[in-house]
């Protein structure tokens, strides 16, 4: 299965992520995670991206899309993949088509987790109590709903003029929405 999980900050991409490509045997690839460590560990790539994170905002496309084009080419991908976190730009999406013909592998499921934007802002500020995450301070939060709004929006529109969308509900217990998950991945 060669997975892509789409959903607004606080949908619970991460942590569903994590449950189906652990059942799957694929690797979940969270975008938003490498981009943490790189930072943490100071790399080059993390010098980059870190005021990116901080603020809230994307990192530039042609960063994202070499990091993800390196991330899939490697050995643990070829039986599949769960993307967490990317595409979020129209342009990313489109280099994921391009890059997922030349693997030659097209993606089989694109998910998206719907979830009221109340919801979202709830869920957020309580994860911001626990994680410790930088961004996850009530500015920031307003930051990368917005930003979730004007870049990533576009591409779930993409998708679903593809086809390819599958909306899958995301508001309820963990258990419940994997649940959901799982049979979209299942039945098809
Ligand atoms: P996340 O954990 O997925 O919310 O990602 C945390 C942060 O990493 C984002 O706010 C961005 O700064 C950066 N990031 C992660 N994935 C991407 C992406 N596909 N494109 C641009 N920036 C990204």
């Amino acid at each position: 299965m060669r997975i892509v999980l789409l959903g607004p900050p606080g949908a619970g991409k991460g942590t569903q992520a994590e449950r189906i490509a652990s059942r799957s045997s694929i690797p979940h690839i969270s975008t938003g995670a490498m981009m943490r460590a790189s930072v943490a560990s100071g790399t080059e790539l993390g010098k980059r991206a870190g005021k990116y994170l901080d603020a809230g905002q994307l990192v530039p496309d042609e960063v994202m899309i070499e990091v993800v084009r390196e991330r899939l080419g490697r050995a643990d991908c070829a039986g599949g993949f769960l993307l967490d976190g990317f595409p979020r730009t129209l342009d990313q999406a489109q280099a994921l088509d391009r890059l997922v013909q030349e693997l030659g592998c097209p993606l089989s499921h694109v998910l998206e987790l719907r979830v009221p934007v109340e919801t979202l802002k709830e869920r957020l500020i309580l994860r911001g109590r626990k994680s410790g995450r930088s961004d996850d301070s009530a500015e920031v939060i307003g930051e990368r709903m917005e930003v979730y709004e004007r870049q990533t929006r576009p591409v779930s529109d993409f998708y679903r003029e593809q086809g390819t969308l599958i909306e899958v509900d995301g508001s309820g217990g963990i258990d419940e929405i994997e649940a959901r998950l799982r049979e979209v991945l299942e039945g098809a």
